[in-house]
């Protein structure tokens, strides 16, 4: 399938939306297991939080190049490109109660932006694009823009 490059209109308005909803949400927790599925098999290789006195807004998956990258949940597909810095090539589902999941360091990007995907779907490839020491899926799970720890909302 033929994946066309995606260019954000009003780019990088949903990371400006997160400073603005920082202190609105800051304190609460959101823990809800099972919302959401794991969107590949493999070790959690690095955690969510700071990381060598950096920010992980998500968490790394390990898994072999080329496995089956699925949506965590039902959604739109709303970013498929590579304009994240270090991401490499990215997919961003939006879902209902203003979840998003994004997914990074694909090898390969296989849904357009605009299309809606079923919990389970194909939608990527693993790979080692980007700023990445290794074949790997970085997820995250953001709820009204704030990066949440994904391990909250896995089975
Ligand atoms: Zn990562």
């Amino acid at each position: 399938m033929e994946v066309k490059p995606y260019v954000p209109k009003g780019q990088g308005s949903w990371v400006k939306g997160q400073e603005k909803n920082k202190e609105e949400t800051e304190g609460k927790i959101i823990f809800e297991k099972g919302r959401f599925i794991w969107p590949v098999k493999g070790e959690v290789t690095s955690g969510f939080g700071i990381r060598n006195g950096q920010k992980h807004d998500g968490i790394d998956i390990s898994a072999l190049s080329g496995t089956d990258v699925v949506a965590a949940d039902d959604g739109e597909v709303i970013y498929n490109g590579d304009g994240m810095r270090g991401y490499g090539n990215i997919i961003i589902i939006q879902h209902k109660e203003k979840f998003v999941t994004i997914y990074g360091h694909n090898k390969e990007n296989l849904a357009n932006v605009g299309k809606n995907v079923k919990k389970g779907e194909l939608i990527a490839k693993v790979g080692n694009s980007g700023n990445s020491t290794g074949y790997h899926l970085h997820f995250e799970i953001r709820k009204d823009t704030k990066p949440r720890n994904p391990l909250f909302f896995l089975p």
